[in-house]
Parts: C-alpha cells; structure tokens; sequence
C-alpha cells in the first residue's frame, strides 16, 4: 500500500518535501483490532512539531496522522464491535494502559503509556491502517467523509479546550489563533453559549475576515487589547508573543487554556515581558490542554452531528500531504486541511 512515510526530523524551511511517499506493507489486524481502508485524514499542526523536531516520533521511520476517516475491510479475532463496511474514526488516542490512575478516572489523556496515533504508531498519511477497536468511532451520516475528519482532533480538542475554560453562557470569550480548532470553537459557542461574545486574535486580516463571518464580535491583531475583558482565553498559536498578549486582555479570575502540545522557541524570550500585576495578579489562570479522551471525541461528535458543525475544509490528495503541511507552516489557512486518500 502507499504511505507518506516520515523518515528523518527536517527543517520545513531548507525542506519542504519531507514525507516520502513509499510502498509499505498493508497491516494486518490483531486480537480485537480492525484494519481500516482510509478515506480522509486530517492534517494538523502537530505533524510540523513532529516533523521539525519538537516533539519527535520515537521510532523512525512512522506514517503521520490522527485524524483518519475509514471503513472497516476486515476484524481480527475478537473484534465483533463494528461490520465491515462501518464508517469509523481514529484520533490522536490510539491506545492508554486502562488501569492507572488517570485512566480509571476518566483521565487517560494524561496515562503515562498514552499512545498516539501517527506518533507512537503509523497513522493515516497512508490507504490503511490498523487500530484497536475500543479506540474507534461510529461518524454520524451528517457528516461527508472530508467533514468528519478535523473533527476527531481539531473538534475534541476545542471542545476539550472549550470544556476546561468553564464558560457559562453571557462570558466573554478570547480565542488567539483562528485555524482549524478556532472556527470549530467559535461554531461551538454560539451554539452551547448563545449570548457569549466571542474576540478573535489573529495575524492574517484573512483569518480575521473569517472569523467575523463566523460571528466573532470582534476580531483584530494579537498586539491589540481586546475591546472587553475577558473571561476566558484558549490560545491556540505556536508561539508566546500572542499568549502573553492574551493576559492583559483577561480579567480578574479569568483562565487561559492553552492548546499546543509544543511551543516554538523563535519568540520564547517574549516571556520576559510577563508583567506580574498586569498579566497574572488578581487570579488569574493558565492551564494547558494534553491530548484528548475518548468521551471527549463521542461528545464532541454527538454535538456537532446536532448542531450541526460543518467544518469548512481544503481537499489534498495524499501525495499533496507535504503542501498542506508548508501551507499550514506558513499560515496559509482557511479552516481544515484533509488528505482524500480514496
Ligand atoms: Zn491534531
Ligand atoms: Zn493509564
């Protein structure tokens, strides 16, 4: 079968076709696991962290993406949960130990044998893959297969982000960063909280644009205070600069979530701006986001099927994974990219 296979860490800027695209060995599926034709698989900003280095796979070489779309073609033994045929998901959780702490208290984002999909194990950046059938997800039909796949990382993870601010409806909201998890926030809010006003931060005028066409109240450079304070903050840029901006716009005993597995260091020294009174005082939180449940993916997924969340997405085919990827890296975004694998 053919994947994008990464090989090697590589610096998107000296190369930006780091994914091979290679003929690998279709998976055959093991005790309770099925093995899935793919559709689509999202592409998400994780893959640069990957890719560049900040947060390497331990084994190389490893197939990319958590964001898989598939159809059940075949169940190893025990596996009786889904028919062939099922259209099913696959996130970034691909397998927790079941039996620590976190895990048996509804906390296996943070087990410390978390497995990830397209990290620890290949994922979707190929035409199949194979994934233990409790880390699977009926899709509602509401939703084409292209739809369906920001939603099982950027969705759950927004509506993880969402979830740990503790918004109530009429709060005031901040997002800093407007790509894939942003817009889905925003169509998640006016839903869940409809007299929530929500403040977008944003570099590009052109995803400013958007999220005002989404219902943003206001949108503007994360150098600019927001008009309002806020009560709420989920930040979900690479860099810091926009993070510590984010602070002064936050109000007294409010919380900022943030939403990145890594941060890059281009503007770490940033941080020494942090301004005690201004920033921090008067209780004010930071809490980051690690990974996702999978109540967090069901939920997010029966949510969005009701609402309903269409998310707006870009079509590559699977060899176009390395444009996508630059694309993202260079900002280049208007909702969701999505591999068409078949
Ligand atoms: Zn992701
Ligand atoms: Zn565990």
């Amino acid at each position: 079968m053919k994947a994008m296979v990464m090989a090697q860490v590589r610096d998107l800027h000296e190369d930006r076709n780091p994914l091979k695209l290679r003929e690998v060995p279709k998976p055959a599926p093991g005790e309770r696991e099925v093995l899935l034709k793919i559709l689509t698989c999202g592409v998400c900003h994780t893959e640069l962290d990957e890719i560049e280095g900040r947060m390497p796979p331990p084994k190389l070489p490893v197939t990319l993406g958590h964001q898989v779309v598939g159809r059940v073609e075949e169940s190893g033994r025990g596996a009786d949960k889904f028919k062939i045929g099922d259209r099913v998901g696959v996130a970034w959780i691909f397998s927790a130990c079941g039996s620590c702490k976190f895990c048996r208290s509804g906390r296996e984002n943070l087990c410390a044998d978390f497995r990830a999909t397209g990290r620890d194990v290949d994922g979707g950046y190929a035409e199949y893959m194979t994934v233990g059938q409790d880390f699977v997800y009926a899709i509602p039909d509401v939703f084409s297969d292209a739809e369906a796949a920001p939603l099982l990382c950027a969705g759950a993870i927004g509506y993880r982000s969402l979830n740990l601010t503790g918004l109530r409806d009429g709060r005031k909201l901040g997002l800093t960063g407007f790509g894939a998890s942003g817009h889905l926030v925003l169509l998640m809010v006016r839903h869940q909280f409809p007299r929530t006003k929500v403040f977008v931060f944003a570099r590009a005028e052109k995803e400013r644009e958007f999220a005002r066409e989404l219902g943003a109240s206001w949108a503007g450079d994360p150098d600019e205070p927001s008009p309002e304070k806020l009560d709420a903050v989920i930040d979900t840029t690479p860099v810091w600069r926009p993070l510590v901006q984010a602070l002064r716009s936050l109000d007294a005993g409010g919380r900022l979530v943030v939403n990145a597995i890594r941060k890059e260091s281009v503007d770490q020294d940033y941080l020494m701006k942090l301004d005690y009174p201004a920033h921090l005082w008067l209780e004010k939180e930071i809490k980051s986001v690690a990974n996702v449940t999978r109540a967090d993916i069901v939920g997010f997924l029966r949510l969005a099927a009701e609402i309903p969340i269409k998310p707006e997405v870009e079509l590559y085919a699977l060899d176009e994974a390395n444009r996508a990827l630059v694309e993202i890296k260079e900002r280049k975004i208007r909702g969701a990219k999505v591999l068409r694998v078949s």
